[in-house]
């Protein structure tokens, strides 16, 4: 195992106690780790410029930090983030009596609260408590040493770099915060459009051929017809001939796949120059929108001879069926029953002339 996982796993360790989550653990043990080692580049830092009594004050909080890392393996979740709450306000003390208000101790309570809110199963007024405390705690600071100069007399470079390397760190650690809390809740919100996706495709698609069911045509129509007063477009209601006798010859699996068979023939006779739908038993349902009837009849006769063409074998016999299609062009003066009325009443005439033909 490489030096990287082993540190992984140090990090990811389960907590002591089974029945916490150990989601806020591990964001502690993360934080806490980091702290430690801002802070030690910290003193160090200070210890070279010779600002020695600096350093030790950031020593003290690496050391602070470095057992609230080591308190992560113990502690239950409540203490262990009460703990790391109060050593940061112990670091926002710190940093303005040493370096007065200019040190970025403004940021801390909103730091504190960030992590107090995701940590806590409080109820919110007690949250809202803890907020309105932690200001009570940022006022009282300021009113007691806002006004003081500050125990440390820094240039006002050096006053800069300690303001923006504490505002860097809090900023890194509010990142890897909300990346944490938000990271799981993201991916449970992408799981649930994905299969929202897949359960609406589900509901709209006819398990068998594949096809758009009768609820999608209808949907689809409704759409259609809400789009514009002026409709340009054909429907057609077409089914399969004799169909009961290929049930009845082959038997129920065979009639499937020859639905099937005529489901693919009619969806690449049509491609996208029209919505191919099962409307139910045998029967399929095609619109063609912005076609008149007579473009639409041209379609159909090239799905009509897709289907002839789509033959089955079975234990050497071939079947291959045909289709009765009754063709209607949208009449705007009708309701949308009216016109798929059209539709049927065409088809049922092509039935009474005798099947495989197509009603216009
Ligand atoms: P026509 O030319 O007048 O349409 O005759 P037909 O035999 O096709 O019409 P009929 O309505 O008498 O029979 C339709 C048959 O379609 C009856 C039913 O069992 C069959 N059927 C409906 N849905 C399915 C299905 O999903 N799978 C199979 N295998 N058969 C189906
Ligand atoms: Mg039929
Ligand atoms: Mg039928």
């Amino acid at each position: 195992m490489n030096i990287l996982s082993q540190f992984r796993q140090l990090i990811t360790m389960e907590t002591r106690h089974e029945d916490e989550p150990k989601k806020m653990t591990v964001l502690v043990r993360i934080l806490s780790l980091l702290l430690l080692i801002f802070f030690i580049i910290m003193s160090v830092s200070f210890f070279a410029v010779g600002a020695s009594q600096a350093s030790t004050g950031n020593i003290l909080l690496a050391v602070l930090y470095a057992m609230v890392f080591f308190a992560s393996y113990l502690l239950r979740k409540n203490p262990l983030v009460w703990s790391f709450i109060i050593i940061t306000t112990l670091w926002a003390f710190s940093m303005l009596w040493l370096f007065g208000p200019d040190s970025s101790f403004q940021i801390f309570p909103p730091f504190v609260i960030f992590i107090f809110f995701f940590a806590s199963y409080d109820s919110l007024p007690k949250k809202i408590i803890f907020g309105l405390c932690t200001f009570l705690v940022y006022h009282g600071m300021s009113l007691i040493y806002g006004d003081r100069s500050p125990l440390l007399d820094f240039s006002t470079s050096a006053h800069r770099c300690v303001r923006d390397s504490n505002m860097f760190i809090i900023i890194l650690c509010t990142c890897i915060a909300a990346h944490v809390f938000s990271k799981d809740s993201l991916n449970l919100e992408n799981k649930l459009i994905e299969y929202n996706k897949r359960l609406k495709t589900k509901a709209n698609t006819d398990p068998l051929t594949g096809l758009n069911n009768r609820s999608k045509a209808i949907d689809y129509l409704q759409d259609f017809v809400k789009k514009t007063d002026e409709i340009l477009a054909s429907i057609c209601i077409c089914d399969i001939d004799h169909f009961k006798n290929v049930n009845d010859t082959y038997g129920h699996d065979v009639g499937d796949l020859v639905l099937k068979s005529v489901a693919d023939a009619l969806r690449s006779a049509i491609g996208d120059q029209g919505f191919v739908a099962r409307w139910g038993g045998e029967e399929f349902f095609i619109a063609f929108p912005g076609l008149n009837g007579d473009d639409a009849k041209d379609l159909l006769y090239k799905a009509q001879s897709e289907v002839r063409k789509a033959v089955i074998e079975n234990n050497g016999q071939t079947i291959s069926v045909t289709l009765t299609y009754g063709l209607t062009e949208y009449d705007n003066s009708k309701s949308l029953t009216e016109n798929l009325k059209d539709a049927d009443n065409n088809l049922y005439r092509g039935k009474q002339q005798g099947r495989d033909t197509i009603v216009f």
